[in-house]
């Protein structure tokens, strides 16, 4: 199998496996399509991903044979520039680049300008005919290659650089003469030699494998761990190198360097996009070292700025650039993301991806290029990424709201957020761990602040255009983000700061408009999102593809409401326990449970009887005509007791007991281990009442609603924790008599049903009998999770994370169903229910069935429905639906 692949020139590029981003990454993939398809790329060669984890794995090393199939791309690259790396007097320089086989923004760092040195660069001055060309270039070269490969803080470099512009009294780079280039060059070398003790490699060879070392390493660094982590990609995966030839964008003013979109990634309007930079290499144009133009006549005329589109300045090299834009989203029939240079007025393709795009963006389209015949709808369906909608699902800010705006910067990541200004990510992550709302508000971001961007509802940064960093990876997580606001200005050392003439503080609250890039003081008033339109469309087809129902998890009648318009289709878990923590219940539930009597314990229940029916009765109004699986009492007893004297005494005052007498019943009640304790149906099992009163209050309501609305809901009757099948025969009865009561009272009858949550290993094992009782199975997988693995859901968050950094886990197991072997358990208790029940009707209610990945393995195992919270609703209906094609 091959270890490196040749792409550009005359290379050969029909290996499929050089198209497989598996096998060359994302980057690497597309280059070589491109160069086959007939845009102009520069030559070079793609080192496998294969290649980095062996390195990983073997102690970083390079075997010989790697180094000879690098030595045969080199040549080919050589052959096909007409120059030769290392050569004197015509260099041939190169970009080491990295590509994992999906897009990791920041992560890896790429190596401009390879194969300069002392002797080189000036070959490179008397080629070029430029030696200031030839000076920037290699102080460039020496400050990446000394950050990224040697490990030289590049603050050093930068200081050095601006210390010789103040010197000459410059403003901008591009003020920079050969002489003060190569001044600087010296200088540079001095830093390098100081820092680390050797001088800066003069071999091109062992600049090159250096380079090549270093994207594999880069690998395995602590960014690219989190953003790992953060995006559930496998550490197996490695990255691939790409070694490509030169083309520069910084030889003068016929020369430019830009990104660009095919489409309006924010708001997926049909429209190129993007920003360029006239002499500027690389990174430039991110980076926010020069404010770069707009590409578009049009973009600048509506921004009303000055400086001259691409396609004013360079309209040939521009048309050239859209036609390649048209015939890239012809090919790859999706919105392209590009990396472009053009040198002495010629187009070169450096990158193309398919582009990041916001929620509103991904939705606009897949519905538009369904309309424009460039899809069908399953492959729009596909498109949309269910967890993406949840940006759209959430409030914006009401636009009659009072705005006290501070400034208005760049709009580079829609959805509106409130919270406390913090300004560094470390203290973003602390405050957002304790529930606090934060805005992060940095000069600009870079990938170190990652974890505090995660953490944060919204970021702000003074600094950075529309595909600066934090754009980038702000519109990736759906984040809000203004960038580029640049009247504001931090003080980090007083940790304040001062936006126009404001001051303001680190604590403070902002609110941020993404979608206009206005900087609010204060929080302002939101408005419930739009579900028509192009959400409304995706979501119609979506319906029409699934195969599983979608359920809600929800309790109050608001819940219900918002899952109906979000399209619940029934309730899959009504947790009854949250009804009895509402205000003025909790005393007659505490009364309950601390009764040392059955006589004072179905007194208290005789006061929650008519509020509990209350409850369902609204319930099933919304949601007539649907399946209602309600869930009886679960929760350990001890969870509703009081806490402290004073609510000792409060209660000792309602029931009439004294205090000292409920505080030692209280201490009966202690668990060593509640949640294998006297919880569920045990409960039922030793005080029948409290299920009794409970199976009343439904059946009442369900009556009542069938009455006066004229159409029955359907209760499912829900026993949890059930470990035996005779302990369901037992509350299974229980149930039926108390209905069989309420319907002789009513005299009226109503369709219900009576099964059970699978939840303990026992009852998946044994499905069979159980369900010889049971009508229905839920599958509760957070309490299965728990008892499988053996781990409490609510202590875990201590190792969960190095377990999943460590690989042991590939994603937490609470969030993403454990396939292989949590998994095993629901499918073969799903198996074992059917063989005994055929039309047994099969669902689940934990957190993993707003999951989209456990979605997909429910539709494998076949379950009915899956039952999520009311805003994932949406999420497993496009989860669904991607499922089942
Ligand atoms: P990233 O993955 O961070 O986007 P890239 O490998 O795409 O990193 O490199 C960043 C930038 O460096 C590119 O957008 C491009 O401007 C520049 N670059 C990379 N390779 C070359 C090359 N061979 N010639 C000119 N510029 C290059
Ligand atoms: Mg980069
Ligand atoms: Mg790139």
């Amino acid at each position: 199998m091959k270890t490196v692949y040749t792409f550009g020139g005359s290379a050969d590029h029909s290996d499929p496996r050089q198209k497989d981003k598996t096998v060359t990454g994302g980057k690497g993939a597309n280059l070589a399509e491109m160069a086959q398809i007939g845009l102009p790329v520069p030559p070079g060669f793609t080192i496998t991903t294969e290649e980095c984890v062996d390195y990983l794995a073997g102690g970083s090393d390079f075997s010989d044979d790697l180094r000879a199939a690098v030595a045969d791309a080199l040549k080919h690259v050589e052959q096909t520039v007409g120059k030769t790396l290392g050569d004197n007097g015509d260099p041939l320089l190169v970009s080491v680049r990295s590509g994992a086989r999906v897009s990791m923004p920041g992560m890896m760092d790429t190596v401009l300008n390879l194969g300069l040195n002392d002797k080189t660069v000036a070959g490179l001055a008397a080629t070029s005919g430029d030696d200031r060309f030839a000076w920037d270039s290699y102080r460039r070269f020496i400050q990446m290659y000394s950050d990224v490969v040697l490990g030289v803080d590049h603050g050093l470099f930068e200081e050095a650089l601006e210390i010789a512009k103040e010197d000459k009294g410059f403003y901008n780079d591009t003020e920079m003469e050969a002489e003060d280039w190569q001044t600087l060059v010296a200088e540079y070398k001095g830093i390098v030699d100081q820092e680390l003790g050797h001088p800066f490699p003069q071999d091109v060879n062992q600049q090159l494998w250096g380079a090549i070392a270093a994207v594999f390493d880069s690998w395995d660094s602590d960014r690219a761990k989190v953003y790992r982590r953060l995006n559930d990609i496998p550490a197996e995966w490695g990255t691939a190198v790409n070694v490509q030839a030169m083309v520069f964008g910084n030889m003068g003013d016929t020369s430019a360097t830009g990104v660009a979109f095919t489409r309006d990634p924010a708001t997926g309007e049909k429209a190129y996009y993007g920003e360029y930079l006239i002499n500027a290499q690389g990174e430039d144009v991110v980076a926010g070292i020069r404010t770069p133009q707009y590409l578009t006549k049009a973009a600048r005329e509506a921004a009303g700025a000055k400086p001259l589109s691409m396609e004013e300045a360079m309209p040939a090299a521009y048309s050239e650039l859209a036609d390649v834009f048209d015939l890239l989203e012809k090919h790859y029939r999706d919105m392209q993301d590009i990396e472009f240079t053009v040198q002495d007025g010629k187009l070169w393709m450096l990158q193309t991806r398919s582009g990041k795009r916001t929620a509103k963006a991904a939705l606009k389209m897949a519905v538009d290029m369904v309309g424009e015949g460039l899809v069908e709808e399953k492959e729009a369906i596909l498109r949309v990424d269910p967890m993406a909608l949840d940006q759209l699902l959430h409030p914006t800010l009401d636009p009659d709201a009072k705005r006290d705006v501070l400034t208005t910067g760049l709009p580079a990541s829609p959805g509106a957020a409130s919270g406390v200004i913090v300004l560094d990510a470390d203290r973003a992550e602390q405050l957002a761990h304790g529930g606090e709302k934060v805005i992060l508000v940095r000069v600009e971001t870079s990938p170190e602040d990652i974890h505090g961007m995660h953490a944060a509802k919204g970021i702000l940064t003074a600094r950075g255009g529309m595909t600066s960093h934090a754009a980038v990876v702000a519109r990736g997580m759906g984040r809000p983000c203004v960038s580029g606001a640049s009247a504001v200005s931090i003080d980090m050392k007083a940790r304040t700061l001062r936006i126009g003439n404001r001051e303001l503080k680190e604590g403070d609250t902002l609110t941020l408009d993404g979608s206009n890039g206005q900087v609010m003081a204060g929080e302002v008033a939101t408005i419930e999102p739009e579900l028509a339109g192009d959400f409304g469309i995706l979501m119609e087809w979506a319906d029409k593809y699934r195969r599983m129902r979608v359920r809600t998890n929800a309790e109050t009648p608001n819940d219900c409401r918002m899952a109906r318009q979000f399209g619940a289709e029934g309730i899959g878990l009504c947790r009854t326990e949250h009804m009895f923590f509402e205000a003025g219940r909790i005393s007659a539930v505490r009364e309950m449970i601390l009764a040392d009597s059955e006589a004072g314990r179905r007194d208290a229940l005789a006061k929650l009887l008519p509020e509990q029916r209350s409850d369902f009765r609204e319930i099933f109004e919304v949601m007539v005509g649907l399946p209602c699986t309600i869930r009886l009492l679960d929760p350990p007893l001890h969870e509703f007791l009081p806490h402290g004297d004073s609510e000792f005494e409060e209660l000792a005052e309602n029931v009439g007991l004294s205090v000292d007498y409920l505080k030692r019943r209280a201490g009966e009640l202690h668990e060593f281990n509640p949640m294998l304790g006297h919880r569920g149906c045990r409960l039922g099992i030793t005080y029948p009442e409290i299920y009794e009163m409970q199976a009343r209050a439904i059946f009442e309501a369900a009556c009542e609603v069938a009455k006066t609305s004229g159409e029955a809901p359907v209760p499912e009757v829900m026993i949890p924790l059930v470990a035996t099948r005779r302990e369901l025969q037992i509350l299974r009865a229980l149930v039926e008599r108390v209905a069989a009561e309420v319907f002789a009272e009513q005299g009226t009858e109503i369709e219900y049903m009576v099964g059970t949550m699978i939840e303990l290993p026992r009852a998946a094992l044994m499905a069979g009998e159980i369900a010889e009782e049971a009508r229905f199975f839920s599958f509760g997988t957070n309490d299965l999770t728990q008892t499988t693995l053996g781990v409490s859901r609510d202590d875990s968050a201590r190792f969960l994370g190095p377990y999943v950094d460590k690989g042991i886990f590939a994603r937490d197991p609470f969030v993403s169903l454990d396939l292989e072997g949590v998994g095993q358990l629901v499918e073969l208790a799903a198996e074992r229910g059917r063989a005994t029940r055929g039309d047994i009707k099969l669902g689940i209610c934990g957190e993993h069935g707003g999951d989209p990945a456990s979605i997909g393995f429910c539709e494998k195992v076949g379950l009915d429905y899956v039952s999520a919270s009311p805003y994932r609703v949406p999420i497993a209906r496009l989860a669904a639906a991607q499922a089942s094609l």
